[in-house]
């Protein structure tokens, strides 16, 4: 186990660096007894009354964070925007991030990255994950979360993969729905809440130029792929704020888009809250950003400084309606979540350790996928048999660069959670780093079985340059190291710790393969409970992984991805992850929605009702095997003939059920138009086509075993 700083110490170390949230614990309200402190008033009511109290220098100040290094000293906060203490307005601080708060003086928990959350297809366990992230947020001085990151994976080589949610805009936005609701929730009982931040609005699908692509994405695949996630987190959960991208959207910087930001997330969507522009480079101008929907620009006022505010309003550029627009909404936000009515929250308040690491574990567990078993998991080692670990990874916590990179608690590395659990069974382990292969190769021929790490390292700025474990002479050669120790032992297991999809030439000569994505701080203990059979492994896989670099969408395409000349052209459309390989008939290596279990299924039982409006669409799984385990059934819709180019299959509901042997449940799914609906650009609006659309039911996007069908507009089904 690895410890991270202590809170004691953690919090001198906060206070010498200077970001720090004021000291809470009075019990008062900061505002005041101003009118607008009122807490009987509706956030609106109590916006417009202190916004009419305010100078325009003052409503200024309010449109820029005010620490451009937090995110660089590894301040707690990654920012920050004061307040005004002359009218009871709080300061606001923003925390990264997706996969567990990045506040590092005082340690948080880390969680498995947000694509094995993804992995468990469990929307219940996405509030729990962001319920547990708001927990430790109003202990961490925190008052708005950088996160959800709903982007679509696209290229799954894009250094911010492991913090999506995959590569489907419906299981993206049930995920997102599910961790804005858990962040978010009233921690009372007076108003207690903590602001989410879904980002980066939109099309932010590959880091190489970030901050100056240009996603050339048309308007049906904008609607169908990239923004259901942005949508759901606004509409469904009510996000208070969303995160504006560095990216251009065909040429426009998304803090200048205003068809995007004012005409789709505002008006359209009726998102009330505020808009945040990802730091630093995101924001280009000051009358652009301010006539097209931008409210705060981070991490420091530069073009929302009050001299350029102030001279943009004064030559006319931008309206002291526009600008009262912006404040009102931060200011409204900031009411309708409590920050003014409450206590700063405290920097360095005791968090629940073993329990935000035993929801870690559970996470994990639920996402760990299993991509292949030739019958050898779960182990059954008799004593005194030995396991061989092998690769640098085994003795190491793997964690996702950048932003969301967490300062855990502790760590358990695989090689402790492994040798803690093979002990109880009189299992020896040992650990050979890779480093010499020969070596490595003669410690596993000395095993009874071989468990080999594979990892890929990602992070913000660069995308990997292929999809496979290495990718340039200068990295470790990663398969040249399975082939070897698959040669030397054929009980070779490997154990995947990577960001997202990779390529496994190997693939057929392992007896078992896993993803673990990166696994959080109790990975090594989730990865040794799955594979004991402690506990089925529970994921599916959120992304399609394939079997050749030619198979992707984005070979001999460099206009696709990473772009020419700052354009990466979204030409593939609606043909991202499966529906690309699905239309392109090629067979990947394992489909989206795999993942094996240790018991078996079967599906029977399909019904389909219809109500002309709402579809409901039941199925009964049962667990035919003899252990209990969790399955995700999972429903797709087909549509052949749309005058549209259109998907051949597209995920519309999934359940996960967990059945002990023999057990069965009955699983209900809910269609309402939209999941039925295509976006018309021309008519600008979604459309149900007449024709008959087909209802698949199985266990992958590939294994589909129950077919129905559902009439619209007149039509008859077969
Ligand atoms: C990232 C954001 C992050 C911000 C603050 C940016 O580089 O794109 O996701 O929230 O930094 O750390």
């Amino acid at each position: 186990m690895r410890r991270g700083v202590r809170p004691a110490l953690a919090c001198v170390v906060a206070l010498a660096i200077g970001v720090v949230p004021p000291a809470g614990g009075t019990g008062h309200s900061r505002c005041g007894s101003h009118t607008w402190c009122d807490e009987s008033l509706s956030a609106d009511a109590r916006a417009d009354l202190l916004l009419a109290a305010m100078t325009r220098e003052e409503k200024f100040g309010l449109m820029g964070g005010d620490d451009p290094f937090g995110v660089f000293t590894g301040n707690p906060a990654t920012g920050v925007s004061r307040g005004i203490p002359r009218l009871g307005v709080p300061d606001l601080f923003l925390n990264d991030g997706p996969a567990g708060l990045r506040a590092r003086a005082a340690g948080t928990t880390g969680l498995p990255a947000p694509a094995a959350l993804a992995s468990t297809f469990d929307p219940g366990l996405a509030v729990a994950f962001g319920d547990l992230i708001g927990d430790e947020a109003t202990k961490r001085g925190v008052d708005l979360v950088l996160a959800p990151m709903v982007n679509i994976v696209r290229y799954p080589g894009s250094g911010r993969a492991f913090e999506t949610y995959g590569e489907d805009p419906h299981l993206a936005a049930r995920i997102a729905v599910g961790f804005v609701e858990g962040l978010q929730r009233n921690r009372g009982p007076a108003l207690r809440r903590v602001v989410a931040d879904p980002k980066h609005f939109a099309a932010n699908n590959h880091e190489i130029n970030r901050f100056t692509v240009s996603a050339e994405v048309d308007d049906r695949t904008l609607r169908e792929i990239y923004l259901p996630a942005f949508e759901a987190a606004v509409t469904e959960a009510g996000a208070g704020t969303v995160m504006l991208s560095y990216n251009r959207v065909n040429g426009t910087h998304m803090t200048e888009n205003g068809p995007l930001v004012n005409g789709l997330l505002k008006d359209e969507w009726g998102f009330d809250g505020f808009t945040i522009t990802d730091w630093g480079f995101a924001q280009r101008s000051t009358a652009g950003a301010a006539n097209n929907g931008t409210e705060l620009e981070m991490p420091y006022r530069w073009w929302y400084s009050p001299a350029m505010l102030g001279a943009a309003v004064d030559t006319g550029q931008v309206s002291m309606t526009t600008i009262d627009e912006h404040v009102r909404r931060i200011l409204r936000t900031m009411f309708a979540f409590g920050v003014f009515d409450r206590p700063a929250y405290p920097v360095a308040d005791p968090v629940d350790i073993p329990a935000h690491g035993a929801l870690a574990r559970l996470i994990e567990e639920s996402g760990i996928v299993l991509l292949r078993n030739e019958g050898i998991l779960p182990l059954d080692l008799y004593p005194g048999a030995t396991i061989a670990l092998i690769g640098p990874e085994a003795d190491r916590y793997v964690h996702g660069g950048g932003s969301s990179a967490v300062d855990p608690f502790y760590s358990v590395t695989p090689l402790e959670g492994i040798t803690t659990r093979a002990a109880a069974e009189g299992v020896e382990v040992v650990h050979d780093d890779g480093s010499d292969r020969a070596r490595a190769a003669a410690a596993a021929a000395g095993a009874e079985v071989t468990i080999v790490f594979g990892s890929v390292e990602t992070t913000e700025f660069v995308d990997r340059p292929c999809l496979a474990l290495a990718c340039t002479p200068a990295e470790r050669d990663q398969d040249g190291l399975i082939r070897d120790v698959a040669a030397a032992n054929p009980n070779t297991i490997v154990m995947l710790e990577t960001s997202s999809a990779v390529r496994m030439p190997w693939a057929e000569d392992v007896a078992a393969i896993l993803e673990a994505w990166y696994p959080g701080e109790e990975g090594g203990n989730a990865m040794a409970r799955v594979l004991f059979g402690d506990v089925d492994p529970g994921g599916r896989l959120p992304v399609t992984f394939p079997a050749r670099e030619e198979d992707t969408p984005f070979y001999l395409h460099p206009e696709r991805w990473p772009g020419i000349a700052e354009r990466a052209e979204y030409s593939e459309g609606v043909f991202v992850g499966y529906r690309w390989y699905d239309e392109e008939a090629i067979e990947p290596l394992f489909p989206f929605g795999h993942g094996l279990s240790y018991t078996t299924f079967s599906y029977s039982g399909l019904e389909v009702a219809d109500d002309g409006t709402t579809v409901t669409v039941s199925a009964t799984v049962t667990n035919t095997g003899t252990r209990p385990g969790s399955d995700v059934a999972q429903l797709y819709l087909s549509k052949p003939g749309v005058a549209a180019p259109q998907p051949p299959r597209w995920l519309a509901g999934f359940r996960k059920v967990s059945l002990a042997p023999g057990e069965s449940a009955t699983m209900t799914f809910t269609l309402d138009a939209r999941s039925l609906s295509y976006w018309d650009t021309a008519a600008h609006a979604w459309v149900v086509d007449p024709g008959c659309y087909g209802i698949h039911v199985g266990r992958s996007s590939r294994a589909l075993a129950l077919h129905g069908a559902v009439a619209r507009g007149g039509a008859a089904c077969e």
